[in-house]
């Protein structure tokens, strides 16, 4: 079994850049050399892979930004499927059932292997909003 908790030694931040979507793309490009530019070259790309539920905002393997993400090697975990509800709020997940929940998740897995040929290693959902239940579901489906 994975051992899922890792502490890290005192001092030590994690630090993670939300809502990764081409809708995005110069705010995060822009952000990233701001980041390196103060020597922190170490983060984790929270991909939301069908961003407001446009086409436009999918992966594409090959693009420019999706070999640019590719190029930083850094960690991908999932953010999201679409990142809102029909509804139109950011709690994507806040009102689903168990099983919408599982196949929001699936989807999302697929759609970022789909874009960048890797499965994300980890899960953070949208607006942090998590049911109890979604925690399970994200076990379930082999995230952390
Ligand atoms: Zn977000």
């Amino acid at each position: 079994m994975r051992k899922v908790v890792e502490p890290v030694e005192d001092m030590i931040v994690l630090l993670s850049l939300h809502d990764i979507t081409p809708a995005n793309e110069d705010d995060i490009v822009r952000t990233y050399d701001l980041l390196t530019g103060l020597g922190i070259d170490s983060l984790t790309l929270l991909v939301t892979p069908f961003y407001g539920l446009k086409k436009t905002n999918c992966f594409v393997k090959g693009s420019f930004f999706s070999e640019f993400l590719l190029s930083l090697d850094l960690e991908i975990s999932l953010h999201g499927y679409s990142h809102f509800a029909k509804s139109g709020v950011s709690y994507e997940f806040s009102n689903l059932t168990t099983e919408k929940m599982t196949a929001r998740l699936k989807d999302g897995i697929s759609l970022i292997k789909q874009g960048f040929a890797k499965r994300p290693v980890g899960f953070i959902p949208p607006m942090w909003e998590s049911p109890h239940r979604l925690t399970k579901a994200v076990r379930d489906v082999g995230l952390d």
